[in-house]
């Protein structure tokens, strides 16, 4: 593991001012090891129920501030859950590991900031538990292909320098041939993958959008160049990779934005080692406006034109969709692998025919064509 000196100079652990650490967790070897990493941020212990935890203030300017502290902390729950996906759209299948909440990084429409019941950054320091829970469900359905990802709730590797989590997974995965896992980031700190033996069960993503979204609406998220480089590293280093246009966001001039984003990325990454391409239209709760909106006061995107989707969602108008799906796909398929899945997230059927011509039932669904993506990119 590098030191946290050698890692990048854009590595969104470094704005984390403030270390809080359940005092049952104190003790704990991943505490330790995270402590002993840290370097001139104040470490204070604090009581189980987070009772003394500072207060930052009315919700949700807290969210913030609440982005430099860190608490360190038990996870009494359940670690592996399938993803909330709806009935109503299409779903990839998909498992998701949660490994802490919230991140330190910043995009205005991250749903996040609608979920969370506290503004602080959490991670969990019993991974013992993590392990065997994983063990335990791959022991009780052996045969069951399952992708599973730590990107739910937080980004997979924003906190990395200092956790060192990626590592103690991607070589708990390295012999696991029915699953792959996948860490998805906004951030290029990929060091510690370096050198590990994956077995190739470990896929590396990154959340892609235009340039001028990422410059506007991102904030403290590693810029595209540094994503792509990041990306190439990894596809150096054997690894498949990942990358998922989420959330598509209309704006004038998108169409040469996104076309800018995908020549590049094209031009970085070799599309003989992308195992899939996801793409999603912007899409919110209710709430996210409201909050998104006092925060960042200047963003203008949530001022289009929106309808109520079938999971309560704000989203484009069909034909908006449609159109930016067709105009991204047009570009995609200009270059990718055909064996790179190329896919739509929550989107129903008629989206579906629509921008691809099939519907995903027709090739044995979606969980199908990305299993087999797995199987065969790389
Ligand atoms: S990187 Fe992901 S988790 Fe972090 S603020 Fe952005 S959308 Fe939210």
């Amino acid at each position: 593991m590098k030191s946290r000196k050698q890692q990048s100079a854009t590595d969104p652990a470094g704005y984390i001012s403030m270390i809080h650490v359940e005092s049952d967790c104190i003790d704990h070897p991943v505490t330790r090891q995270i402590l002993e990493r840290v370097e001139n941020i104040p470490i204070e212990v604090i009581s189980s129920d987070n009772s003394s935890m500072p207060d930052l203030g009315i919700y949700p300017r807290s969210l913030t501030g609440g982005k430099r502290h860190l608490l360190l902390a038990k996870n009494r729950g359940k670690f592996f859950k399938p993803c909330p996906g709806t009935r109503e759209y299409v779903c990839c299948d998909y498992q998701v590991l949660n490994i802490g909440m919230n991140c330190p990084m910043d995009c205005v429409y991250c749903i996040l900031q609608a979920y969370l019941n506290n503004p602080y950054l959490s991670f969990y320091v019993n991974i013992e538990d993590l392990l065997t829970e994983l063990s335990a469900a791959f022991a009780h359905d052996p045969k069951h292909f399952r992708r599973i990802g730590t990107g739910e709730f937080t980004d997979s590797l924003a906190l990395d320098s200092l956790t060192g989590l990626s590592s103690v997974l991607v070589k708990f995965m390295r012999d696991k041939d029915s699953a792959v896992l996948e860490l998805k980031t906004k951030s290029a700190v990929i060091e510690n993958l370096e050198g590990l033996d994956h077995g190739g069960r470990t896929i590396v993503a990154w959340s892609l959008n235009s340039p001028a979204i990422m410059g506007k609406e991102e904030i403290r998220t590693a810029s595209l160049e540094q994503r792509l480089a990041a990306a190439a590293k990894c596809a150096s280093w054997g690894y498949r990779v990942a990358f998922h246009f989420d959330p598509i966001i209309y704006y004038a001039g998108w169409q040469q934005g996104y076309s800018e984003t995908i020549d590049r990325l094209f031009a970085t990454v070799p599309k003989e080692q992308i195992a899939w391409v996801s793409m999603g239209c912007l899409r919110y709760l209710p709430s996210l406006k409201k909050i998104a909106g006092q925060r960042f006061p200047q963003s203008r995107f949530f001022h289009e034109e929106f309808i109520t989707g079938l999971d309560g969602k704000a989203r484009y108008f069909r034909t908006l969709r449609v159109e930016m799906y067709k105009s991204l796909y047009k570009e995609l398929i200009r270059y990718a692998d055909p064996r790179t899945c190329i896919y739509l997230c929550m989107e129903n059927n008629e989206i579906w025919q629509e921008v691809f011509g099939f519907i995903p039932e027709e090739v044995g669904g979606l969980p199908q064509m990305l299993d087999e993506a797995v199987r065969q990119v790389g």
